[in-house]
């Protein structure tokens, strides 16, 4: 079977690979659909993503779907052949944070295609993938395998809107219209936000975010544009750069909320910190996600505009074009690996 393994900093390769068992408790899972992540784009062109680096060989992937095969010993779930989409955490289910409900941030996680610890935690962009089969979810009715891998990063985009706190009726921003700011846009529609305004620099990527809700878009580089917001009450940082975080201290309003997403530049970080202060800005943090997974398959069953992310569906064997084209945020939004199965 075909894998798709980064080997170090600009080397992506994919690699004829062996088959896994399924091991106690695992389902092994015909892949069909992998979804290119901003972190498989930072493994491949920085050899890390945040504050982990890439120290050994790792099969990428972690936003995966596909059909159940069979299961290992011990291991039981729907029939072979339902489609599934793969919750790519595993919490360790004894810390402080799983005792505490806070299973996304558990200080021991396994999580799909990532090199948080050593040995790696090998990803899913492979023809087959073996996994624990209680980290399966069947698909709602009436979704299929291409929108459901959308399925990770709506839960991510779900998990910090819940973040923010209430947003019914709020104005929301979001900073950087990628798939996550998009996503992000369409989570804070659902959680019933009356306006929600996204700024990038992109007018490419401003069209993903009004075709899923977006009323108001702005481009980041001109301080002129007429659809910069005087203040709103919520904003999540969803670029990653310290420029959208300052954009979001400077426009949330007095009191208001600031959800920190966008995985920044390892290491420190300079911000307006005396505008949290002053206007006591509550700043928070989100990072993957927990029981959003199943709230997010619902939603994709239910919004059918969210095809319009999917910008791109390359055969596995193509990869590595894939990765250019999901790193060109002026051509692409969720580009997809076909692994055929
Ligand atoms: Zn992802
Ligand atoms: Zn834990």
């Amino acid at each position: 079977m075909l894998g798709c393994v980064i080997r170090g900093q600009g080397d992506l390769r994919v690699e004829e690979l062996p088959v896994p068992e399924p091991a106690l408790g695992q389902a092994l899972v015909a892949v069909r659909y992998g979804g290119v992540c901003g972190s498989d784009l930072h493994y491949w062109r920085h050899g890390g993503v945040g504050d982990f680096r890439l120290r050994e060989p790792m099969l990428l992937g972690h936003e995966v779907v596909g059909t159940i095969v069979s299961y290992g010993a011990g291991a039981r779930g729907p029939a072979p052949g339902t489609p599934v989409a793969v919750h790519p955490a595993t919490p360790c289910g004894v810390c402080p944070e799983c005792a505490g409900e806070r299973r996304n941030v558990c200080r021991d996680t396994r999580y799909l295609g990532s090199a948080a610890r050593f040995p790696h935690v090998q990803g899913g962009f492979a023809a087959r993938v073996a996994v624990p089969a209680e980290q399966l979810r069947p698909l709602p009715d009436g979704l299929g395998l291409r929108r459901a891998a959308l399925a990770e990063p709506l839960s991510v985009a779900l998990h910090a809107v819940r973040r923010a706190g209430d947003v019914t009726g709020r104005h929301v921003l979001v900073t950087g219209a990628g798939p996550i700011g998009c996503l992000v846009v369409a989570a804070a529609r659902a959680a019933g936000a009356a306006r929600v305004t996204v700024t990038d620099l992109l007018p490419r990527a401003l069209e993903y975010a009004c075709a899923v809700g977006a009323g108001t878009v702005v481009r980041a580089d001109d301080p002129e544009d007429a659809g910069w917001p005087q203040e709103v009450d919520v904003a999540v940082e969803a670029s990653g750069v310290a420029a959208g975080l300052g954009a979001c201290l400077r426009l949330v309003r007095r009191g208001g909320t600031v959800v920190q997403l966008g995985m920044l530049p390892p290491g420190q970080v300079p911000f307006a910190g005396n505008l949290v202060v002053s206007r006591e800005i509550e700043l928070r943090g989100a990072f993957r996600f927990d029981t959003e997974f199943n709230d997010a398959l619902r939603l994709l069953a239910a919004e059918p505009a969210l095809d319009a992310l999917v910008s791109a569906v390359v055969p596995v064997r193509e990869a590595e074009s894939a990765f250019a084209l999901a790193a060109d945020r002026g051509r692409s939004c969720k580009v997809l690996l076909d692994f055929g199965g």
